[in-house]
């Protein structure tokens, strides 16, 4: 097959370790730097320019989008849907993961398990949406955050009422959520190919920190799923229509409740801690699945 990476950088881990994989298995790779694709996307013959060249011939894309290119990025990989090319994740799914709002509202309508959250506009509401949510301690988010960053706990009433101002301050959309306390600062990450866990680790935050990304100085662990926890990872990484996913849950009095959904999961983390090789097992499911125009929405949400 010939294989395309939309990623900025060749030197990134995953990046390097997705080339590699292609190439173990006999498959043309190539690069991409998606913020160079330029198209013309009115002619009937879709098609992508590439510095000065016609990208041809590509049978899959595979997305590594980093959250700052979110809007060019999926433009790229939107038109590479319409030429036909089988994306290993598609456009739509990934600016639905994106939007940390937008994704949990289409987990609750399928009644995947989340925390309480909840959502405002209107400075005259916070007291009542903290209510609504139960109350302290609870956690601020950004819906846009990444990494850790813009998410914030709140010990107290008064607390959360302040840092929600602020974030409004600075026009900054948020969501408030009921804090997992029984977590421990730890979460699961399941990583989600096709209909299957193909690894999962545990993340833990370090001593005082209540995030367990490992950006933030967590320290990730193999782990043994429950079947349940095994269910709700996979059936998340559907509702959001991801092919590849990592599904990051909270393990709760209640059972496994679903924080968030990456549709970029990053493959160091997941491959040293669990010793497998997790980009094989997506060329792999490349393999099986690359029929042209193999999508949901074929470009069209
Ligand atoms: P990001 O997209 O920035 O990674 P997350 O929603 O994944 O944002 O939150 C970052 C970390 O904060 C999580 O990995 C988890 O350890 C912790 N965390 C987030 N939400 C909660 C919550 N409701 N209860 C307990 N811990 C949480
Ligand atoms: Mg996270």
């Amino acid at each position: 097959m010939k294989i395309g990476i939309l990623s900025r950088k060749s030197s990134l881990y995953s990046t390097r370790r997705m080339v590699e994989a292609a190439k173990e298995r006999g498959h043309e790779v190539r690069v991409i730097d998606p913020l160079r694709c330029y198209m013309d996307i009115t002619s009937h013959r879709p098609s992508i320019h590439y510095r000065g060249e016609i990208l041809e011939g590509y049978d899959v894309v595979v997305p590594r989008i980093g959250a700052s290119i979110t809007f060019y990025g999926t433009a790229v990989l939107r038109q590479f849907e319409m030429m036909g090319v089988f994306p290993l994740n598609e456009s739509v799914a990934i600016s639905r993961s994106r939007d940390k709002l937008r994704s949990l509202q289409l987990l609750a309508r399928k009644g995947v398990g989340l925390p309480v959250t909840g959502f405002a506009h209107s400075p005259d509401d916070i007291k009542d949406v903290i209510k609504v949510v139960g109350g302290a301690p609870l956690v601020i988010k950004m819906l846009e955050g990444t990494q850790g960053i813009g998410v914030v706990l709140a010990e107290t009433e008064k607390a959360a009422e302040s840092v929600i101002e602020a974030f409004w301050g600075l026009r900054a959309n948020i969501l408030v959520q009921e804090f997992i306390k029984e977590a421990g600062g730890a979460d699961i990450r399941c990583f989600v190919i096709g209909e299957k866990v193909v690894a999962a680790m545990k993340r833990q935050a370090k001593e005082g920190e209540f995030r367990s990304n490992l950006h933030r100085g967590g320290s990730a662990t193999i782990t043994k799923l429950s079947p349940e926890e095994r269910t709700t990872a996979v059936r998340a990484a559907r509702v959001m229509g991801l092919n590849v996913a990592g599904v990051d849950i909270l393990r709760s009095k209640h059972g496994p409740l679903v924080m968030e959904v990456n549709s970029s999961p990053g493959l160091e983390g997941i491959e040293v801690a669990s010793g497998k090789d997790v980009a094989g097992m997506i060329i792999q499911f490349a393999e099986k699945n690359a029929k042209p125009h193999n999508t949901r929405t074929r470009g069209k949400g």
